[in-house]
């Protein structure tokens, strides 16, 4: 074990991430990454969450990683929010997202606590892009501050580009098409389709903030590769004016299965055996994984229509389902028919997936998604097509750069976002047959998979030592380490 006056030395990061599973999960692989990089690093944690994690945790702990987890208590009583409600999917009423972000933005106050008890103040801050209540600490102790971004480069220098050019002032009718401009090629979104993370005009004042100390920050990391939007990376940091480091996909560097298995929720832990022999007996390539990340909320109605869907395709499938989409309606559904009817190709899992486990499975052959961007990084990562079904945030432009762009995926044709509505069925059960079929059977469908699959190999060589983000991720640590001695070197000459 190194020690103490070696840990000393090392330069110290600390990563702020918002609390969601989207965002926490990337960042905590990253950090993990910077300590196994031999930076030692302090992640700030609430505790609801950190009991999540518990394995990585403890992972972490075992391997003597240098990473440590600082547990913060959440201030729901404060706010007003229920006990436990810590995360952006715990969030079940829109009306309490005022209330959470406003939770999030006093967390000011201990981040500056913690600072003050460090011997000195940290080489580096990666924050959250929405967490820009971290930017008046980061100047306060002068700390070099870095925002991570979580979505694809493709979203958000769409997003940078639709905001700073005020594009949506002159729109009236939110489906109208517009062009994004100095993009590299021909987009066009709507405002409907582009809601951004800070939903509704309750929210704005968080995106105004996001957007005005995005351009205060001392750089940008991103966790994606170069080898898969590089036009879109080149204009995202010709725009901002500022180092941006592409250093993912983060998802590959959990070689190790305990990681995987616990990446994000320990719940999916239980899932682990049964998943992995259900999947064994499989052919290559012949099932479909269907998961739409960890906030989306698919109504009753909508279940059964994909049920439906299903059916009708006769292809072997898991579906993960979320606690809280289990209705009575849907309860009663499951048992008294659609199992039954699916028994021999089907696999349910209620609550949290190993989803990187099963994606990584040769019999995968295919993966519905609503394109979250670690959703998306991981299907990339691993070979696996994909049939898009974007509901909200970045997801609608992620799905552009997947279908239109990569052309890795086919749509099922959803052109408007989908808040939590409560029996609206937006895709019918004929659409997903065709989809499906489409993805995974015939010519067209070969060649879709072989593009998955030389992806999925640049990814793999992106994060091997001397790939791009490899070498992005040692530039990034160095830039910030050597700041560091520049200045105790100026500090020294002029005493
Ligand atoms: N995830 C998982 N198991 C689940 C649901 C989600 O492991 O049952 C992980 C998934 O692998 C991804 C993250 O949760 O890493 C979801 O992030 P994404 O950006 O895809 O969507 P979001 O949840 O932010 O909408």
């Amino acid at each position: 074990m190194a020690s103490f006056r070696e840990e000393s030395k090392k330069s110290h990061f600390i990563i702020v991430p918002l609390p969601a599973q989207g965002h926490l999960i990337p960042m905590t692989d990253m950090g993990c990454l910077l300590a196994e990089r031999g930076v030692s690093v302090s992640l700030l944690i609430t505790q609801a969450n950190a009991d999540r994690i518990k394995p990585i945790i403890e992972r972490a702990k075992e391997s003597k990683l240098s990473i440590q987890f600082v547990e913060l208590s959440f201030p729901n009583e404060k706010f007003g929010l229920p006990q436990g409600c810590e995360s952006v999917d715990h969030i079940t009423d829109w009306g309490l997202f005022r209330a959470f972000f406003d939770a999030v933005y006093s967390f000011n106050e201990p981040l500056e606590t913690f600072i003050e008890n460090l011997e000195r103040p940290p080489d580096c801050m990666i924050t959250d892009m929405c967490n820009a209540w971290t930017a008046p600490v980061a100047r306060k102790f002068g700390i070099p501050r870095v925002i991570f971004h979580g979505p694809s480069c493709f979203y958000i220098s769409t997003d940078y580009n639709l905001a700073h050019n005020k594009v949506y002032d002159s729109v009236t009718d939110e489906n109208e098409h517009v062009t994004v401009p100095n993009f590299p090629i021909k987009l066009q979104v709507t405002k409907a389709q582009t809601p951004g993370f800070f939903i509704g005009p309750t929210l704005a004042d968080f995106r105004k903030k996001s957007l005005e100390e995005e351009l205060t920050a001392d750089g940008v990391v991103i966790n994606t590769f170069l080898e898969l939007e590089r036009p879109f990376i080149e204009n995202y940091e010709r725009l901002i004016g500022k180092k941006v480091w592409t250093v993912g996909p983060f998802c590959l560097y959990n070689k190790d299965d305990k990681m995987k298995v616990g990446r994000g929720n320990k719940d999916a832990i239980v899932h682990r055996h049964r998943v992995l022999i259900w999947l064994d007996g499989r052919d290559a390539a012949s099932v479909l994984y269907i998961s739409f990340g960890s906030t989306t909320y698919t109504n009753s109605q909508q279940i059964m229509e994909v049920g439906k869907g299903l059916e009708a395709l006769n292809k072997p499938f898991i579906w993960v389902m979320k606690k809280r989409e289990m209705t009575p309606v849907v309860e009663k559904w499951l048992a008294d028919s659609f199992e039954e009817r699916t028994k021999d190709r089907g696999l349910i899992i209620v609550g949290w997936a190993p989803q990187v486990v099963i994606l990584s499975h040769p019999a995968v052959g295919a993966f519905m998604t609503h394109c979250g961007w670690n959703s998306l990084l991981e299907a990339i990562s691993t070979g696996v097509p994909m049939i898009t079904w974007p509901r909200n945030s970045d997801q609608f432009v992620n799905e552009n750069l997947i279908v239109d762009v990569l052309r890795i995926g086919i749509s099922l044709g959803v052109k408007l976002p989908d808040f939590d509505t409560e029996d609206v069925i937006m895709v019918k059960s004929e659409e997903i047959r065709k989809a499906v079929n489409a993805l995974m059977d015939g010519i067209e469908a070969d060649e879709r998979r072989q593009r998955s699959k030389d992806f999925s190999k640049k990814a793999q060589k992106a994060v091997e030592e001397g790939g791009s983000s490899y070498v992005n991720l040692a530039d990034f640590i160095h830039y910030f380490t050597d700041q560091r001695n520049k200045l105790a070197n100026e500090n020294s000459i002029s005493a």
